[in-house]
């Protein structure tokens, strides 16, 4: 971007443009009495000075926030360290190291990086707004992730507020479970994230290789999710859309949270059942709930065995599908009752039943079939006798998808570390501890813990019917609007009606 000085140095030659002799002379009486016509600027000389004073306001603006920013972090560094009964000399390093982390971030933020400054190598994700893959830095050789935004569709949903959202929120959280972004930067298309490559893949691939997991591997993911929920929340974000394609294994099987604040199109044409309210449930005699789809429902007519088989056929489908899953949503976050944090808790309470199950509690045929579930969950959550879960994992499920007032983790994590499946947990230790899987990891550029992608240039499947599907918000925008599609919103428990 131009600096404030060179604006002005553009401007300056021409403000200055004063009347020549030729003109002068051919002046006549009438015009003498107006104004020199160059004295006026022109409409193009106006709009310039405009943008340079926007421009110079904004950059002040800009600054004064990252300053007051910079300062209130430190604030609330001494009150946490002042609270926390750290010796003197210890607080002084660890304010130290703030600072350096602080300076160091300016510094890079001077650095006007481009993506020319990456050797661009194997594709490792794709999604509704671009691609993930693995790149290098050209000077440092330092292996990243990069994330490629394509602004014009985030434009067009509205959606840049929460990629900032994700962008602050990674280079704001200092936690080791959650992955750590290093730059970010724009060009005319894209919006790029240059992240840690996490090579040991996501657990949905993790969870497709295993089937099911025992109660002591599930405990390890679920604990390191719940400090990785316990950290953004601490920061006031609901990421909203915690699910195991979002979870990342490091090269030593520790997991990080990631996707933060992007957002992916929720499309009514991918719901054809939903333009046809006849076959909302409960309002006419050809009812279609689940329960009474022969094909759709998983007790009593399909085993845990067929189920999941059904489940991991259709899995990777729904992960890059731009619609996405709804299986771990929680239903308040459907009902756009308006939510608060307690709905990542409910994403916990999913993954851990399919980590232990198979599949996730409201699995179903089509995505608007397990919306209904979910928002019926009373009628829905059930246990396959086959699973043989521990009464302590069955528990804290129910504790977890239930409603918010009963819910486990709207009090603070310290609710759902105290429940007795986490009995004997080391929560502080866990970090250090052996993952529950080491994954295999040959190279630092070693990409087989990820499906394979073409290297395409095929647009991004887009659809102006989009309602909105936001996934990390800042914690006070608690009314949000959650699913709307085109015609049809889920109103209450019972039904599904069309709105429009
Ligand atoms: P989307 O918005 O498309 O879901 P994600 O950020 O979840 O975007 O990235 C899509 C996939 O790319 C992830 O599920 C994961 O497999 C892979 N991925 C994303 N970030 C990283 C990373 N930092 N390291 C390794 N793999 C990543
Ligand atoms: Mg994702």
């Amino acid at each position: 971007m131009d600096s404030a000085r060179s604006w002005f140095n553009r401007l300056q030659p021409k403000e200055k443009v004063k009347p020549g002799p030729a003109k002068k002379e051919a002046g006549c009486a009438k015009d003498l009495q107006k104004p020199p016509i160059e004295d006026a600027p022109s409409n193009v000389t106006k709009q310039k000075v405009t943008a340079a004073k926007q421009y110079i306001e904004n950059h002040y603006k800009d600054q004064m926030k990252s300053l007051e920013d910079r300062k209130e972090r430190r604030w609330m560094l001494e009150k946490k360290l002042a609270d926390a009964k750290v010796s003197k000399e210890e607080q002084n390093n660890i304010l130290k190291s703030l600072e350096k982390k602080e300076t160091e971030y300016m510094r890079l933020q001077r650095h006007k990086m481009g993506v020319d400054d990456f050797e661009l190598l194997t594709i490792i994700g794709r999604g509704a707004f671009g691609e993930v893959r693995i790149c290098k830095g050209k000077k440092t050789g330092n292996v990243y992730a990069m994330k490629k935004l394509k602004k014009s569709e985030m434009l067009r949903r509205g959606q840049v507020e929460h990629v900032k959202a994700e962008r602050n929120l990674l280079a704001e959280v200092d936690s080791p479970y959650i992955v750590k972004l290093y730059f970010s930067f724009q060009d005319d298309e894209y919006l790029y994230l240059i992240m840690e490559y996490l090579p040991g893949g996501d657990m949905m691939t993790l969870l497709m290789r295993k089937d099911t997991l025992t109660d002591n591997e599930a405990r390890f993911y679920i604990a390191e999710t719940v400090l990785a929920i316990e950290s953004i929340h601490k920061h006031n974000y609901i990421h909203r859309d915690i699910k195991p394609d979002n979870l990342l294994l490091d090269r030593h099987g520790h997991m990080k949270l990631s996707d933060f604040g992007l957002c992916k199109p929720l499309d009514s044409s991918c719901f054809p059942n939903l333009s046809e309210p006849e076959y909302a449930p409960g309002r006419n005699s050809k009812s279609t709930l689940d329960d009474e789809r022969p094909s759709a429902s998983p007790t009593p007519r399909r085993s845990q065995k067929e189920q999941l088989q059904h489940w991991q056929k259709n899995r990777r489908m729904l992960a890059y599908s731009t619609v996405g899953t709804p299986d771990y949503i929680a239903p308040e976050v459907l009902l756009k009752k308006g939510y608060g944090m307690e709905c990542d808790w409910w994403s916990l309470g999913a993954i851990m039943y399919e980590m232990l199950v198979g599949y996730p509690p409201f699995y179903s045929e089509d995505p608007m079939s397990t919306c209904r579930k979910i928002v019926n969950w009373r009628n829905h959550l059930k246990f396959p006798e086959e699973a043989k879960l521990s009464p302590e994992a069955k528990d804290l499920i129910g504790r977890l998808l239930c409603n918010v007032e009963h819910r486990l983790g709207t009090k603070g994590a310290q609710q759902i570390k105290a429940h007795p499946w986490f009995r004997g947990m080391q929560w502080e230790r866990l970090y250090h501890t052996e993952a529950a899987f080491k994954p295999e990891v040959n190279d630092e550029l070693d990409t087989q813990n990820f499906e394979k992608f073409e290297e395409t240039s095929t647009p991004i499947q887009t659809s102006s019917k989009s309602g909105p599907w936001r996934k990390m918000l800042p914690s006070k925008d608690v009314n949000f609007v959650g699913y709307t599609y085109k015609n049809f919103e889920i109103v209450n428990d019972h039904e599904v009606s069309g709105i429009g």
